[in-house]
């Protein structure tokens, strides 16, 4: 019953666009202009579902529906920062590039424009080449691709939506904390494995940026995690701990839309975790971290200038694979190392090589005034990513600094150096499950740090 209630609250906010009343002086209340909207995106056919490659059937019902939001922010300069925050598993490129191409009549660039997914193990299959690479029937395939394009169109709708209602407004950031996140890489004597690590590094931050209206009216709140959502893994639709947490904080403050953004918790994960209940108290917790940076007396009132980057950097693989490799691991027990070896081979016969370099990596960043810098890293970035941007990036904690991951193109998994050089999993172990020819090279995390550097030197000097 209860859930049957969380149900219709949910829904009745499908596609609501928050008006915010044109009452305040823009000069008197600095210099924003906001509006937030979301938009119901449950899949409306039995899809495959993601998260899982031993998933052996499509989704059967759910628990909640699936939501993208979106919160857009202008400064009086006219700068612009559009966030999407959604419901799944990852932003593909596809969607991105969908999403990108049909919000340009709306004056929304691609430097303004986030996409963040929130990883959950319970949302639909987005990339429908997987599900062709995993001998899943290909019906789901053509489901799938027809999900994308669908969800691509009800976003940009919204989008033009809530930029047509951006009115007076104030922001305020702060922060909390949470701490069922835990590290995921224990070191054990045949190397490191996906199990609960509680002396590694975590980024227990919760941050929160809240937009008011001018007459004090709390209307978005907007927070971050660095934690996997993979509490769940039935068969159910599910926003996992982030879908909980979201509902949490908005029965909190009706007529608010709460949005989550996942962090760089590549290496993170709920725990204990795997029942539904588990999922609601991961998302009590992170939502209780929520109203406990809202009620802090830490809280700042965000300032300008509004400023925004984005540019594609190239990363570089390691040696790929020689064709004898390929052959021997097409020889093994392990069903997905064989589909990752037929797929490498048949790129090397239709192209003669391999390709050696991911040449479209995006990095974004947003900079409020000397308030708050966010960085938004495509891919599944591990927790130091986060870790060092705060350090090199806050000037000794003057400047908040808030880094996401799951942006833009979640590709796979988004290992630093020193991940790389331990191994495992997240190091390259799972880079099976894609078309990529394996792991990275150790310059990765330089090439991602400089190019941060870069887009917020760059920001600097404007
Ligand atoms: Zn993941």
């Amino acid at each position: 019953m209860r859930l049957e209630l969380g149900l219709a609250i949910a829904l009745s906010l499908s596609f609501v666009v928050v008006f915010v009343p044109n009452t305040v002086n823009a000069d008197e209340s600095c210099c924003w202009r906001a509006a937030v909207g979301a938009v119901a995106i449950t899949p409306e056919e039995p899809l495959w579902m993601g998260g899982y490659a031993a998933r052996d059937e499509p989704a059967d019902g759910k628990i909640h529906d699936l939501f993208a939001k979106v919160l857009v922010v202008e400064n009086l300069n006219g700068h612009r920062l559009v966030l999407v925050t959604t419901d799944l598993l990852g932003i593909t490129k596809e969607l991105r590039t969908a999403v990108e191409t049909q919000v340009r009549p709306y004056g929304v660039e691609r430097k303004s424009l986030l996409l963040n997914a929130s990883h959950t193990h319970c949302g639909p299959e987005l990339r429908s080449e997987r599900i062709l690479r995993l001998g899943i029937d290909a019906r789901y395939a053509a489901l799938s691709r027809k999900y994308v394009r669908w969800v691509a169109q009800r976003i940009a709708i919204l989008v033009g939506k809530v930029v047509d209602q951006i009115e007076p407004a104030r922001l305020f950031y702060s922060h909390a904390r949470a701490g069922f996140a835990m590290n995921r890489r224990l070191p054990t004597q045949k190397g490191f494995i996906n199990s609960p690590n509680p002396d590694g590094s975590t980024d227990h931050q919760v941050p929160v940026l809240r937009m008011e209206t001018a007459s004090g009216d709390t209307k978005a709140i907007l927070f971050g995690y660095a934690c996997h959502a993979t509490t769940l893994s039935f068969q159910q639709l599910c926003g996992d701990y982030p879908g909980f947490a979201q509902q949490f904080v908005q029965e909190a403050h009706p007529g608010c839309i709460a949005m989550f953004m996942n962090g760089c918790s590549g290496d993170q994960n709920p725990y204990p975790r795997r029942t539904l209940d588990l999922a609601k108290q991961h998302g009590r917790a992170l939502a209780n971290g929520v109203e406990t940076a809202l009620l802090t007396k830490t809280q700042t009132e965000l300032r300008g200038p509004l400023q925004v980057a984005f540019k594609n950097v190239t990363l570089r693989f390691a040696e790929p694979p020689s064709r004898k490799d390929l052959e021997q691991q097409m020889q093994t027990g392990n069903k997905y190392m064989r589909i990752h070896a037929r797929g490498l081979l048949d790129e090397l016969d239709a192209h003669g090589r391999i390709k050696t370099e991911f040449d479209r990596f995006p990095l974004q960043v947003a900079r409020f005034g000397d308030d708050l810098i966010l960085v938004g890293i495509c891919g599944e970035a591990v927790v130091d990513y986060s870790l060092r941007c705060k350090q090199e990036l806050s000037k000794k904690g003057k400047i908040a600094v808030w880094t996401a991951g799951y942006c833009n193109d979640v590709f796979g998994y988004l290992p630093s150096e020193r991940i790389l050089q331990e191994g495992g999993y997240e190091a390259g172990d799972a880079m099976r499950y894609t078309t990529f020819p394996g792991r990275f090279d150790t310059s990765v995390e330089s090439r991602i740090m400089d190019g941060i550097h870069q887009l917020v030197s760059g920001l600097s000097r404007k």
